[in-house]
């Protein structure tokens, strides 16, 4: 049971459950020199954390149905590995916050879940240990997570519910994050024992531009989740990717159903990583793929303009640091784009981040 004894006055169904938000979320590339201090994650404290939800606006039914306490959620967008000192301020604002709240009923762990922390294997998972270290294991924890994120067993094992998006690209972020507190509070309100859980690691690791649920196979491995969450006796359904721009043991696919049929649970997780596997060999990136060179010939004998060429590993909208000017320096060793030309082609690229950077550029004009 999930809920600490109840005010005597009042009746255990009509009270409001007690429930905080925290969580920190980026993707980062170990192949990338870069690394992410604290200030990239933006984060949100108390209110400003509810504010990052149209799901739990003054006056939506979910707003209402709870107590909530936004302890700190932080994004970040893509980058390299977090130092050590980012990730000790983060966490240890977020663990103070959470203490200094009155006794929960349930947790939404709001993460990516594709963090690389120097000096830390499964940076989620040891945060959610912390988490509960503060706010006890009693607690419901509901986690939401992108589908390029990892799930290792002992994430599983700390999380109660547990799921992430159906749609790559994410279209379906809100709506998932959104399911995950529906899950969570429905949880609280039923009164029921934990949620059983089945993880199935998948031994595959494929690239985001591999894996657009809008093309074959991705999207018949996805179609086949909503089937499996609407067995009797399941409660949500998820199926990971994973994040493949991190060297770490945790990084593969993996499925997640939870519920309450040890049955339906486990064989809904079996059809989808069986789903996933079988698939494996028919993955394929949404674009022509080349070397570098040979893409850029091609780029600058054809007529089609723009013409748009992606470094997969390191581009930030698909887990890349964005910051490898391995690119950038094979580019201007090209002839064509080595002086200004009136005639010649004109090539713009994004992005190298860098402060110092833009200040020659915009000193350059
Ligand atoms: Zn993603």
């Amino acid at each position: 049971m999930s809920h600490p004894s109840t005010p005597t006055s009042t009746p255990a169904a009509s009270r409001r459950p007690v429930v905080a938000i925290a969580g920190l979320g980026i993707e980062s590339s170990t192949f990338s020199p870069a690394r992410t201090q604290a200030p990239a994650f933006h984060p949100s404290r108390g209110q400003e954390v509810l504010d990052r939800y149209p799901f739990l606006a003054v006056g939506e039914e979910l707003r209402e149905a709870a107590d909530w306490h936004g302890a700190l959620v932080g994004k970040s967008l893509p980058g390299g590995t977090v130092t050590a000192a980012a990730w000790e301020e983060l966490t240890g604002e977020l663990l103070t916050r959470l203490a200094a709240l009155p006794p929960l009923d349930g947790l939404w762990f709001d993460i990516h879940g594709a963090m690389t922390v120097e000096g830390v294997d499964d940076a989620e998972a040891l945060l959610l240990e912390r988490v509960r270290s503060v706010v006890g294991d009693d607690v419901t924890v509901s986690t939401s997570m992108d589908l390029h994120g990892n799930v290792s067993r002992a994430l599983v094992h700390r999380s109660d519910l547990i799921t992430c998006y159906r749609m790559a690209p994410h279209e379906d972020h809100m709506e998932t994050k959104e399911r995950a507190v529906r899950n969570l509070l429905a949880h609280l309100a039923s009164g029921a024992p934990r949620p059983l859980k089945a993880w199935v690691p998948v031994p595959v690791l494929l690239a985001g531009e591999q894996t657009s649920t809008r093309i074959e196979p991705a999207k018949s491995v996805y179609g086949a989740v909503p089937e499996v969450e609407a067995r009797q006796g399941v409660i949500d359904a998820a199926i990971w990717v994973g994040y493949a721009w991190a060297d770490e043991p945790r990084n593969r696919a993996a499925v997640v159903v939870t519920g309450h049929d040890e049955q339906a649970v486990s064989e809904g997780a079996e059809k989808l990583a069986r789903g996933f596997w079988e698939a494996r060999h028919d993955f394929d990136f949404v674009a022509p793929t080349g070397t570098f060179d040979d893409i850029l010939d091609e780029a600058l004998a054809g007529e089609r303009r723009p013409y748009y060429v992606s470094d997969t590993g390191d581009n930030p909208t698909a887990g890349g640091a964005g910051d490898v000017t391995w690119g950038l320096a094979r580019l201007l060793d090209r002839p064509e784009f080595q002086k200004q030309k009136e005639d010649g082609p004109t090539v713009l690229y994004a992005s190298v981040p860098g402060p110092e950077a833009v200040r020659h550029a915009a000193a350059a004009g």
